[in-house]
């Protein structure tokens, strides 16, 4: 089964969200002014890392893909829907604000960029993983691959020790075919074998770094069961709700989240 590395995070932060989109497919979820922001920041920023650190140009590149996010590849995605308290004005100074903030960042230009927005497909036991990540990159001296998430939203995670997401960014790193396509590093299966593989979280609106820690074996088994399960769920026709809520505030299936069985015979039994 082919699983996009999005998909995974989708499934396990709500299947039912995942199964009106993908199976349903009543409608994409919908893109918000931040989801988009997001979207442009990564851009300006890959065009920063490869053409020598221009903030002029990264901000150049923001502003014009800002007032542009349907030009963007892979996705070509506009915005559907404003969040509240966010305008177009408030949204391009916070996104030109991070920019700043990164550039700040020296250790970032001392380290060795393997490559930014790197999009993979590798084996993962009988399926096969897709995805791609923000920066790949490490600093002479330390024998440790580190990918750099990027993250524009004010949201923190915790324990991310244990986010799947990341244990697929470092799996994927460690599969021979995830460098055959990498410019300069075509030798990187065998040159970087034997190095640890860490993630850090960059939050870019505090420009702070959340080291997220290296990853194992044990890691790549939870993430190779996670895709099992997921498959199992799908062949069964499984897709349970999210428990918690969390995720239904940024869920556009809200609306319709459960008319599978509003029968109004069941309810009257209920209560
Ligand atoms: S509204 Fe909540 S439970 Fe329903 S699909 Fe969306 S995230 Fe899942």
């Amino acid at each position: 089964m082919f699983h996009r590395q999005s998909g995974l995070k989708q499934f396990a932060a709500c299947p039912r969200q995942w199964y009106y989109e993908h199976v349903r497919e009543v409608g994409k979820d919908l893109s918000g002014s931040l989801t988009v922001l997001g979207t442009v920041w990564h851009y300006a920023v890959e065009v920063y890392e490869n053409y020598g650190y221009d903030l002029d140009l990264a901000i150049r590149t923001f502003t014009y893909y800002w007032d542009h996010p349907e030009l963007i590849p892979p996705y070509y995605q506009g915005i559907d829907f404003w969040h509240r308290r966010t305008t177009h004005k408030s949204l391009l100074a916070r996104g030109i604000k991070m920019l700043k903030m990164y550039h700040e960042l020296r250790p970032w230009q001392e380290g060795r960029l393997i490559g930014s927005e790197i999009n993979f497909e590798v084996p993962l036991g009988r399926h096969t993983l897709t995805g791609s990540i923000d920066k790949l990159w490490y600093r002479p001296g330390y024998q440790a691959l580190e990918v750099l998430d990027f993250k524009t939203g004010s949201y923190v995670p915790q324990k991310l020790k244990y986010n799947v997401q990341f244990t697929a960014y470092c799996y994927a790193t460690e599969r021979e075919n995830f460098w055959e396509n990498i410019p300069g590093y075509e030798d990187g299966f065998e040159r970087f074998k034997g190095w640890r593989r860490g993630v850090v979280w960059y939050h870019a609106r505090n420009s702070k770094m959340f080291n997220a820690g290296y990853r194992t074996d044990q890691d790549y088994k939870r993430l190779l069961l996670q895709a099992d399960e997921m498959e199992r769920s799908i062949e069964a026709e499984i897709f349970p709700l999210d428990y918690s809520g969390e995720t239904c505030g940024f869920c556009s299936f809200v609306e319709i989240c459960g008319d599978e069985v509003a029968d109004p015979r069941t309810l009257v039994e209920i209560t």
